[in-house]
This record gives C-alpha cells, structure tokens and sequence, in this order.
C-alpha cells in the first residue's frame, strides 16, 4: 500500500533527524508495521552522528543505560541479521578504564552492580593493568603519573570490559535508514522543518520548501537543534551545545621516517620495554582514561582517534564548529602518548581531526519522554549516544506505539529537571561516561 503521506493523509508518526537516534526509532517504528515519515535536513548522519568516535562500552554507572549498551554492542556486531542487512562496521578491541585513586570504591561498585546485570566486566589494580598491558603507563603510585592539566594521571584501579569496542556511525545509521526505507518508511533529505504547530488531532510540520506535513505523533530527534524545535510548542528543554574535538593520531612508524611525527616518550614504572628494545604492544583496545581526562580509540589502521572527557563552554549550535587548532591536536596527543608510549624509536605522525557538537543536558543523560499530547523527545545525548542508539531506538518507538514503556526508562523524563530528580553520570568531572 502506498506510504500514507503520499496518499495525501497524515503520517501515523513523524521524526525530526536522521542522526543515529532517530534513523534506529525510525527503523523500530516501521518494523513494528507503523507508517513513518523522517524529515532531514541534510544527509542521514551528516551532523554530529558522523563526527561521532564510535566507541561503545557497556561500562555505564546508570544500570539502565548499561544494559541498554550492552544490548546495542550485540546489536551492532550482529547488525546485518537484527536490520535485515547492511553493515555497523564493528570492531571488538575491549576496553580499559582507568581511574585515580578518588574513584577506587565507585568503580568497583559500578563494576559490581553491572555484573550482578550480566556485563562481564573485570576490575584490575594498577599492578595488574601493567602486567596485563605492558605498553600501559599508569604512574608510580606517588603522585607521579603520566597526567597534565594539574592531575596526577596515577592509575589506581581499571576495569575491563572484553566486548567493548568501536563501530562506524556513519554506516550504522545508513544501515538504519536503509532498513527503515525497506520497512516502508519515507525518508525526505535536505529537509529542515522550520515550523511545528500542534493541534488537537495533529501535528503539522512545514519544511523549509513550504510544503506542510501533517503526522499523528511527532518524535524530535534533532540533536543539538532539538531544544529551539521544542521551544515552537512552548516546552523548555535545557539543552546546550558543546563543541568537542576528534584528533586523529596516525599509525605507528619509526621515528625517523616520521618527519616531524609526535614521539613517544613516558615514565612506565612497570613493564617499561628497554631502551632499542621494541616493548610489547599495549593490546588494550579502546583506553577511557578517567585519571587522565581524555580518551583513546584505535582505528583499523593502526591510528587513534582521541579526545577530552570534560565538558567544555555551552556555544551556539547554529554556528560552524571550528577546526581543531594546533593546541588542542597537541594536548591530546601528548596525553595519549604519555599513558601509552609505544615502543622506542617509534613516532606517530598527525593525521587529521574534527570537531563537533555535543547536545548536552544537565545531567549529562539522555532526555527521553513524551513533552506534549503528541510530541515525545529523543536528544541531550551528551557526547555518549551514539552506541545506545540501537537499543534505545527500540524504547523509544515503543513510547510513540503506546507501548507498556521498560522499567527505568522514565527515569530518563524531561521533566526530572523540574520535579528535581536529575540523575548521576560518570566519574567526577567525566560525566560522559555516564
Ligand atoms: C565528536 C563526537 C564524538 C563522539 N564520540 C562518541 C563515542 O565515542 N561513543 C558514543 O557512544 N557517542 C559518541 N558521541 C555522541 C554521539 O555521536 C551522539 O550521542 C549521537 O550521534 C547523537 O545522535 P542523534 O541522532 O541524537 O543526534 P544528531 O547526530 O545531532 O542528529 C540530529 C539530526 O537532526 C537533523 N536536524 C536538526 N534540526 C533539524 C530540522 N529542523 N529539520 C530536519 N532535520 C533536522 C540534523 O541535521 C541531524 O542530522 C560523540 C559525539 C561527537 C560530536
């Protein structure tokens, strides 16, 4: 039968972006035999979703959230068999967390809690982390760890996560929207709706053709243009924009074919390879490295894709986000380098980089829920959504279908933010990881 829309009648649901988020709803929306149209404004993965680093990890202090990235970790490494096709780019490194002395009892309670869930995660002390990944500086116990920006980078407790890894967030939601496409979702592109009215049967949406829409349901998955849409029906979302730096570290080469490459250089207590003597390969995947403050994601070639886990000034998600700048390639890579120096005489070149915009709540959790008779919100992923799109697509096309919603997702609700019950994320200032 044809799509509803272009019958001329109104759509049963609507969804606002194509970014990960809402490419996964609009997938489980039309899976579920509902009838949807997507509105774009440019490409399907071509705002922040693109830009994303990729990397997924169960390792989340919201058990919620836990499980819900678990589930999407098997979800993107079985993509082809859950969409009926297509590719999520998968790649399963493992990863290590590593945190300071301040968060010893809060990570092993976390690590406790999610595998009492099912997670198998594994915490190492600093002993073990340099037993196990050699190539791993974690500091000398007294304050003199491979850190910068004030903090000390010593390792006092990691955990391990085996199934963790990395996938492709531009294929995973091509992937999506394909899936949706072949489920009977329309999906318009270069489509930016610029006005939503809401009526007592409908919503409406005029793109900036002129043209107008009309939906029974209406799900705003904007990203970080979701809280000016919201705006148009009078509902406040406190959601800002941040603007986040990707610094891509080439693959290992030696130093003097490298020109000008960052050299490695550290201060390993345990395991320190011998100078001339190559040192065994940290083999730790993915590194968030908490004492530190930043992260480490390995690519299939060799490099890295690296970046910060603090928060950064609230900017305007309507301007360009800027390149990113000598300073900011620098600092990352040398942190990089410094808690994971390779071996001697090797030399890592940089191999480019980007920057884009995180949707931040206040919380630094995902805000989920209904905001209007017809109106329900995906967004305010804060830096950390990407891998919890495949599974919380699934919750969320349920809302819209009017379905019984999953225990603990209404903790998610915009409206924690005025009853006074916002959630917890992450560890001290790394609120990313959720
Ligand atoms: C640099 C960076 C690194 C990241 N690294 C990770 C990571 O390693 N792991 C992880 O899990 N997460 C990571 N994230 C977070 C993750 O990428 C996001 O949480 C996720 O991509 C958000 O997806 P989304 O669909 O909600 O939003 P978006 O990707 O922002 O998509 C929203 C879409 O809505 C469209 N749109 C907006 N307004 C309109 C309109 N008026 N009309 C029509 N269309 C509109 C936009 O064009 C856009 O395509 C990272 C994010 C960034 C920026």
């Amino acid at each position: 039968m044809p799509h509803a829309q272009s019958r001329g009648a109104a759509a049963e649901i609507a969804v606002i972006g194509a970014g990960v988020h809402g490419a996964s709803a609009a997938f489980h929306l039309a899976r579920r035999g509902l009838d949807v149209v997507v509105f774009e404004q440019g490409r399907p993965a071509g705002g922040p979703t693109g830009r994303s680093s990729g990397i997924c990890r169960a390792y989340y202090t919201q058990p919620f959230l836990a499980r819900v990235a678990h589930d999407s970790i098997a979800f993107l490494a079985g993509f082809a068999e859950h969409t009926g096709g297509g590719d999520a780019g998968f790649v399963r490194t493992g990863g290590l967390y590593l945190h300071g002395p301040d968060d010893v009892a809060d990570a092993r309670r976390t690590a406790a809690t999610l595998v009492d869930l099912g997670i198998d995660l594994e915490t190492l002390d600093a002993d073990e982390v340099a037993g196990r990944f050699p190539g791993i500086d974690v500091g000398d116990g007294a304050g003199n760890g491979p850190g910068a920006d004030g903090r000390d980078g010593n390792v006092a407790i990691a955990v391990r996560e085996e199934q963790a890894g990395y996938a492709d967030p531009y294929r995973t939601t091509w992937g999506f929207v394909t899936a949706a496409r072949a489920h009977g979702a329309l999906v318009h592109t270069d489509a930016r709706v610029v006005r939503i009215a809401e009526t007592p049967g409908q919503v409406e949406l005029t793109t900036a053709d002129g043209t107008t829409h009309r939906a029974r349901r209406l799900l705003l998955a904007a990203g970080p243009w979701t809280a000016p849409l919201a705006a148009q029906l009078g509902i406040t979302l406190p959601l800002h924009a941040e603007r986040h730096v990707v610094a891509v570290l080439g693959p290992a080469c030696a130093a003097s074919a490298a020109g000008g490459g960052t050299s490695g250089s550290g201060s390993a207590r345990r395991g320190a390879p011998a100078p001339g003597i190559p040192g065994p390969d940290a083999d730790a995947g993915v590194i968030i490295d908490v004492a530190g403050g930043d992260y480490a994601a390995p690519q299939p070639d060799g490099g890295w894709l690296l970046g910060g886990l603090d928060s950064t000034p609230p900017v305007d998600p309507d301007t360009t986000p800027a390149p990113v700048g000598d300073a900011e390639f620098a600092q990352l890579a040398e942190a990089a380098l410094r808690r994971r120096p390779g071996r001697p005489g090797e030399a890592r070149a940089r191999a480019g980089g980007w920057s884009a915009f995180y949707d931040v709540s206040p919380d630094w959790q995902p805000v989920i829920g209904q905001i209007t008779d017809r109106v329900w919100v995906d967004a305010g992923t804060s830096g950390h959504g990407f891998k919890l799109a495949p599974v919380l697509g699934d919750h969320v096309a349920g809302l819209l279908a009017g379905e019984q919603p999953a225990p603990g997702l209404a903790a998610f609700s915009p409206s924690r933010f005025t009853t006074g019950d916002p959630l917890t994320a992450g560890f001290g200032t790394a609120r990313i990881l959720g």
